[in-house]
């Protein structure tokens, strides 16, 4: 893995050695920061960021959600900050983490501190483990309870929302799987620590794709991109409360999200799912996505952002 060599500091690309976070800060003292996960992918074009627009969006309402009022940056600066970023460490492929995190307050308001927006970046290839895709992975229900939205909003790419997922997922971890799944206040499957949730069932001969409801969970980009390329394929997607049985019933369950693209659950609190491998629509939904984000597939010029080069005078230091 690659390190970077710069990372965006307010305004500017910087040495990534500069890229500390103040100790007194609300960002670092109560996770009072909002951020995103983007990916950029290697195509023919060059190096290109996946649906860079929905993700701009995402981390402005994200910002807008937890209460910012004034933010020191635009959708265009974000942009632009995350194409320079990735053009500086002259990366073909890599992920993106830009944040707006609370600077200066130590008083438990918004107002008492300033927002301030980094932009870090990395070659990560594989989260979930290089055979989870090939052979998909195993999780559990995790024993600790996905946020309530009066709680901490999952609406909102807040730090903090990710302790809950740090205590779910290191707790799978250490009885022996891979994932955990979260249920809602509700009992319902909300989604996983870093990705959504969705089933197959064969009803009446036809494969019904089934995903929890919005409310209660980030509405992932990968969630909404694979219910239009299912659809593409023809298959009914359908949004309700899915239950704990429902998923060691379905013929098929899959997980999705920037980090982990397209991965089956084979496996859930020790019950076979289907047949125990990555099922026929999670793997067709792979083939479109792994063909999309490499720029090969009909709808690759519609959501690719190829990265345009560097104006050198950007970089500083
Ligand atoms: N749920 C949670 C809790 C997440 O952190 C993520 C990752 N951002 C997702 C779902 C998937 O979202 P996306 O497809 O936008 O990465």
């Amino acid at each position: 893995m690659a390190a970077a060599r710069f990372v965006w500091i307010d305004n500017s690309l910087r040495p990534a050695k500069e890229a500390v976070v103040p100790f007194l800060s609300a960002g670092m003292q109560y996770g009072f920061s909002v951020f995103e996960g983007i990916r950029c992918y290697e195509t023919d074009q060059g190096p290109a960021v996946f649906r860079m627009q929905e993700h701009v969006d995402r981390l402005l309402d994200s910002a807008h959600i937890v209460g910012f009022r004034e933010l020191p940056v635009s959708a265009e600066q974000v942009t632009k900050a995350i194409n320079q970023t990735i053009a500086a460490n002259e990366f073909s492929s890599c992920y993106i983490r830009p944040m707006i995190y609370l600077d200066g307050a130590m008083s438990l308001t918004v107002e008492a501190g300033q927002p301030r927006f980094v932009v870090a970046t990395w070659e990560w290839k594989t989260f979930l483990g290089a055979e989870a895709k090939e052979r998909g992975i195993r999780a559990n229900i995790a024993s600790f309870t996905r946020l309530h939205p009066n709680i901490m909003m999952t609406k909102a790419k807040v730090s903090g929302n990710y302790v809950s997922s740090i205590l779910a997922k290191t707790e799978s971890q250490r009885a022996g799987f891979d994932e955990a799944i979260m249920l809602g206040p509700d009992g319902y499957v909300a989604e996983c620590t870093g990705e959504n949730l969705f089933i197959v069932r064969n009803i009446a001969g036809n494969k019904v794709i089934s995903t929890s409801p919005r409310a209660g969970i980030l509405e992932g980009i990968t969630r909404d991109t694979l219910i239009i390329l299912a659809h593409d394929l023809g298959y009914a997607v359908v949004e309700e409360p899915i239950s704990r049985d429902q998923l060691y019933v379905a013929d098929e369950v899959f997980v999705c999200g920037t980090a982990a693209e397209v991965v089956a659950l084979r496996e859930i609190d020790f019950r076979v799912i289907g047949d125990g491998k990555a099922g026929a629509v999670t793997r067709a939904l792979q083939q479109e996505f792994d063909s999309l984000v490499s720029g090969r597939h009909a709808r690759s010029a519609e959501w690719l952002a190829p990265v345009p080069a560097l104006n050198a005078a950007a970089v500083k230091g």
